[in-house]
């Protein structure tokens, strides 16, 4: 899109720069491209660990003025920013759908989820802050929630909008500052839409730095001295890395990694609505969702039928540029991603799954593949693929159900899909899972809600709703007396 001239998402805006201490020149460019052509979309700055250094110093500066800002101006700022996003909805949304090869009801999904979150922000700056704690006469003792300070926030290519804004708008609310660095495939999603949003909407300058770069970049923010806490949203290997760094520098750390979720299909269940729960949660965004169905396990009897059903949907979904509104998966984000996928495909029919659909591609678009046969050790089984695969499990009983579910080292999120409730809620309660749905698949999150994952999913972090108020503040012990006491001392 180089060449936009649209007021509210010039080109100009960005071109070369990075968004420290408002827009400024960058002293190394770096091209966006689209994946569904190749063409470069648009230019932006790349950031180095100096540029860290510097957003997190002015953010540092910033963060007490913005704490004392009264909260009414402060979620004026939040209700601003939602609106803007009503108001650009439609160049927001080209954005998205060229820049992660989003198809526009994904990109109109992340649109929908961030003015939810903003909102959510607006109201959590009234919330109390803080509990009146029993205390002996004469002193009041109570525990308030206090900002970290600045929060250095690292997000991923997949759905850049809402993860970085779901991290970004509630540790503001919360009054710390932030050094958000997006993934640099995706700046403008995933980091300069906010910038824009939240420089229009009014929040001061310096209390939100946006800096695309690689992993150096990410890096430094775990080590600067000036960054208090860490959220990270990624892959295993790298949150990993990031969990290493950030606690050998004493800093709080929230990490939001990845996935391989079942979706368990009882014998009683309803095959169609099951097939077409597997198809959306494996297929959606090509599969490039921390919750995209991994594993879909059906019991024996029903795992012809489920297949046929699979193979049709696969069949039939058409691919290809997201931009012309006529596809159901648009491209994989890069050549490597493409390439990963399918070798896993690959690997898989050569350890004896069988190739009952797609497992070709064209430039980045995969074909929606349908893998069945799939059993512990073959790289289906065991590995998140962060692709269009639905790989199908046959089991025989609900406890051979339960071993293969909990043969896997995430626990983000697990569907059941059964006729009776009870059933499917007493095999999911053997399965551990940071996210539960009961007859519907692995894909789900809405603003208010605790969402996170267990094991290498994460590290107990979550966030949304009442976890933000646990990851984004801390507590602080306040006692207040009228005058000194006499110690013996
Ligand atoms: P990735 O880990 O390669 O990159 C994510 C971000 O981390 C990017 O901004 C990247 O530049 C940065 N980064 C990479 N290495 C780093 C390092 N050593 N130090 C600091 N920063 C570093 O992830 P990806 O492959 O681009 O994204 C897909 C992964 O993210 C999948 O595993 C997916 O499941 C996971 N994910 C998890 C959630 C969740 O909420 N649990 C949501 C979306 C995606």
């Amino acid at each position: 899109m180089a060449g936009n001239d649209a007021a509210f998402l010039n080109t100009n805006t960005w071109d070369g720069k990075l968004f420290l201490g408002g827009w400024n020149t960058a002293s190394a460019a770096l091209d966006v491209l689209e994946p569904a052509t190749g063409a470069v979309l648009t230019r932006v700055g790349m950031a180095t660990p100096a540029d860290v250094a510097e957003a997190a110093k002015r953010a540092r500066a910033a963060q007490a003025g913005w704490a004392a800002m009264p909260y009414e101006q402060r979620a004026a700022i939040f209700r601003k920013a939602a609106a803007i996003i009503e108001r650009e909805t439609a160049g927001m949304t080209q954005w998205i759908v060229r820049e992660t090869g989003s198809i526009p009801p994904k990109a109109g999904v992340e649109l929908h989820a961030a003015v939810g979150i903003l909102h959510e922000a607006a109201a959590m700056v009234t919330q109390p802050g803080g509990l009146l704690l029993p205390s002996d006469g004469g002193r009041i003792s109570l525990a308030r929630r206090v900002p970290h300070g600045v929060v250095g926030i690292i997000s991923p290519f997949n759905f850049p909008l809402i993860l970085s804004i779901r991290a970004v708008a509630p540790a503001l609310a919360a009054g710390n500052t932030v050094v958000l660095k997006p993934d640099p495939q995706t700046p403008i999603a995933g980091g300069y839409l906010m910038a824009r949003i939240f420089e229009e909407a009014g929040l001061p300058v310096d209390c939100l730095q946006v800096l695309p770069g690689g992993a150096d970049v990410g890096q430094a923010m775990c080590a600067d001295p000036s960054i208090a806490m860490i959220s990270f949203t990624g892959s295993t290997s790298a949150g990993s890395g990031v969990g290493e760094l950030a606690g050998k520098h004493l800093k709080k750390v929230t990490l939001e990694l990845g996935g391989k979720n079942r979706l368990i299909i009882l014998d009683d269940a309803d095959v169609e609505l099951a097939a077409s729960c597997a198809a959306w949660g494996a297929y959606l965004h090509q599969g490039q969702i921390c919750m995209t169905t991994g594993l879909i396990l059906a019991h024996e009897k029903i795992v012809a039928r489920l297949t046929e059903l699979m193979v049709a949907k696969a069949t039939h979904l058409p691919v290809g540029d997201p931009a012309s509104q006529k596809v159901a998966l648009g491209p994989l984000i890069s050549a490597r991603q493409r390439d990963r996928v399918h070798a896993i495909v690959q690997d898989s029919v050569k350890q004896g799954a069988h190739l009952a659909a797609g497992g070709t591609y064209d430039r980045l678009f995969y074909k929606p593949t349908v893998l069945t046969g799939v059993t512990p050790g073959m790289r289906a089984f065991e590995e998140e693929v962060f692709g269009p695969v639905a790989s199908i499990v046959s089991y025989s009983s609900e406890d051979e159900a339960v071993e293969l579910a909990n043969r896997t080292i995430y626990g983000l999120s697990l569907g059941v899909i059964s006729a009776s409730v009870g059933r499917a809620m007493a095999l999911a309660n053997r399965i551990p899972t940071g996210l539960l749905h009961i007859n519907a698949q692995t894909v789900a999150d809405e603003p208010h809600v605790p969402f996170g994952g267990r094991g290498a999913s994460g590290n107990g972090g979550r966030h949304g709703g009442p976890a933000n108020w646990e990851e984004f503040t801390q507590w602080q012990w306040v006692t207040i007396k009228d005058t000194a006491p006499r110690y013996p001392f």
